[in-house]
């Protein structure tokens, strides 16, 4: 195979044209109201959004980080206060957490899914416990029934942080549909990207829904009288235009990536590199649908294989390389190396492939060429 093939780690400029028109004629609409923020086309984004997550409501917000964020403002999360969550996730799950003033409070991941173990929770629920936060990371649901059911016992509610997750399913519920609060993430580079930043709360709970519009708006109802202090939080009715006409292309690429980690699967396979045990594949968990946002693999010599790949003109990248409990700025908590072996291992073991859309037959196989060459060496 020609060694000139390139494979981004993701290629919105690929994606980009094939919505270019619908796209610009929104943004088009957008300026000729110079309505700029919340508004109509953030109340259509919200209501699509709930459609599509079969959920009561959706809450527009800034961010996905701000989307956890509001959600445990809504539940007056501060100080003095634990948060129980896992330290193998993007960082602003904790951050959240500790801007709050409260304790993150981690546990361990599963070695299979690399979701938090549900069975490693209750151990650490005490009565300073406020939420629980699972992750469903790179695109596939946590054990959110089971959480779920240990939060309902405590009387503590689960923010599911499915910023990765738009569309998984468990037990065929949407991610973020089935506890207190679901948190989305429009990141351009999210299998639903906005143009920009911006995010998504859902919830079944009327009240709920509403705590949250207001504290996206400086907890002002009605406006200038404020009873509690919120912040700015609110979605920008541009990023809400762009993600409604790209949700509608949504169920497509997520197609799109799953054929991608059924073609990985088979080439893997026909190199030999499962059946010896030197890839570990992505493990899918009974009852899911993962939508892929990322196709993560385990490998042994992950950085010398990462280089060696760069060199060949393959993106990768490593989520996450260092768990959160050994952030510096976590120092505070006292955790030691050990103290999460499944996390720490995850993070020298794991390697994320290219698993965009619109990856061709060509790149992926390119991709498991090299990734056999490197193995070959070894
Ligand atoms: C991307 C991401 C976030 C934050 O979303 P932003 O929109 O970038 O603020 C939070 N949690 C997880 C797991 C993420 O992947």
């Amino acid at each position: 195979m020609s060694d000139k093939v390139t494979v981004p780690l993701l290629d919105l400029k690929a994606q980009f044209a094939t919505i270019k028109d619908e796209v610009m004629a929104v943004v088009e609409e957008v300026f000729d109201s110079q309505y700029f923020i919340l508004g109509p086309n953030v109340v259509k984004c919200e209501e699509l959004i709930a459609e599509y997550c079969r959920c009561k409501h959706a809450v527009g917000v800034s961010s996905g980080s701000d989307a956890l964020l509001i959600a445990l403002m809504a539940e007056d999360v501060g100080p003095g206060d634990e948060v129980i969550s896992t330290p193998y996730t993007f960082f602003a799950t904790a951050g959240a957490i500790a801007r709050l003033g409260a304790k993150p409070v981690f546990v361990d991941i599963e070695a299979d899914t690399y979701n938090i173990d549900p069975s490693k929770i209750e151990e650490k629920i005490t009565d300073k416990t406020k939420a629980i936060i699972p992750v469903d990371l790179y695109g596939q649901c946590a054990e959110i029934a089971a959480i779920a059911k240990i939060a309902e016992k405590h009387g503590i509610p689960v923010i599911e942080d499915a910023a990765q997750a738009i569309g998984a399913e468990e037990n065929g519920q949407r991610a973020g549909s089935t506890v207190q609060y679901g948190c989305f993430s429009f990141f351009p580079s999210k299998n639903l990207g906005a143009a920009g930043d911006g995010g998504v709360v859902i919830t079944q709970d009327d009240d709920l829904a509403e705590r949250l519009r207001v504290l996206r708006m400086h907890g002002s109802k009605p406006k200038y009288y404020h009873k509690f202090v919120g912040g700015n939080f609110r979605l920008d009715a541009l990023q809400a235009a762009v993600v409604s006409v790209k949700l509608a292309h949504l169920d497509d690429w997520t197609a799109g990536r799953q054929s991608n980690a059924d073609r990985y699967r088979r080439l893997f396979g026909d190199a030999g590199l499962v059946s010896d045990g030197t890839v570990g594949l992505p493990q899918v968990a009974p009852n899911r649908r993962h939508i892929y946002n990322q196709f993560v693999i385990r490998v042994p010599k992950r950085d010398e294989l990462r280089a060696y790949l760069g060199e060949n003109n393959v993106a990768t990248e490593i989520y996450y390389p260092v768990p959160l409990h050994l952030q510096e700025c976590f120092a505070y908590l006292g955790h030691k190396p050990g103290d999460f072996p499944e996390s720490e291992k995850a993070a020298v073991e794991t390697l994320a492939l290219p698993i965009y859309p619109e990856l061709s037959d060509q790149q992926a196989a390119r991709v498991v060429e090299c990734i056999a060459e490197f193995m070959s060496k070894e």
